[in-house]
């Protein structure tokens, strides 16, 4: 017998206040990202009460198409800076990462990060490639997995890193459009805060 069901995966935070449900049980690939702008983020949300912001991060993309939400009046989206691009959703009561929208990914997906929210989407794929490593800190050296392409930055011209099967299924996928896109639910969470952080600055403000 066939069962029709739309498969879908959980993100939640860890108080357990928030969740997304998305169309998708596994994640579209991942990355690791060594840039300064998802470390400032995440070591601010460890600031605010969160879980411990590495300096490498594991960013698993999932389709931007979300079924259902809960604890909407708990979530809050943020911009690090004046004109800053990437819109991150956080719980205000646990400071977890719930999603990332990045001008890039289109509306056709959006990001987490591993390790600062809950889920059951299946994240085991090995990360695609290191991107951003350019600002990874001077003084510390980054743990990579052996033989992963490394992408300095990934506003460098030379663009063969998005010729790599791995990172076109990222970004050439489109969602099923079952549900509403990751930057509809931004819009009914109202105006990002602005933190006004400077450039891979201090987070204690
Ligand atoms: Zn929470
Ligand atoms: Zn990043």
């Amino acid at each position: 017998m066939i069962f029709w069901r739309t498969l879908i995966g959980k993100i939640k935070c860890y108080c357990g206040k928030c969740e997304i449900i998305v169309v998708a049980n596994k994640a579209l690939g991942s990355f690791l990202c060594g840039c300064q702008d998802c470390r400032q983020a995440v070591k601010w949300a460890e600031f605010k009460g969160g879980q411990k912001g590495e300096d490498l991060q594991h960013t698993i993309y999932v389709p931007s198409d979300i079924l259902r939400v809960k604890g909407k009046e708990n979530m809050k989206p943020f911009l690090l800076r004046e004109g800053g691009q990437s819109i991150r959703v956080y719980c205000v009561t646990c400071f977890s990462l719930l999603g990332v929208d990045f001008p890039a990914y289109n509306d056709q997906r959006f990001m987490f990060i591993g390790g600062h929210c809950v889920t059951d989407i299946d994240t085991s794929m090995d990360p695609a490639i290191a991107i951003n490593m350019v600002d990874y800190p001077k003084d510390k050296e980054p743990s990579l997995p052996d033989g992963i392409t490394v992408v300095n930055s990934i506003h460098d011209p030379d663009r063969d890193w998005t010729q790599i099967p791995e990172v076109k299924k990222i970004r050439e996928t489109p969602p099923s459009n079952k549900g509403i896109r990751f930057s509809e639910l931004i819009k009914e969470l109202g105006s990002p805060t602005i933190l006004g952080f400077e450039p891979g600055g201090s987070v204690r403000k």
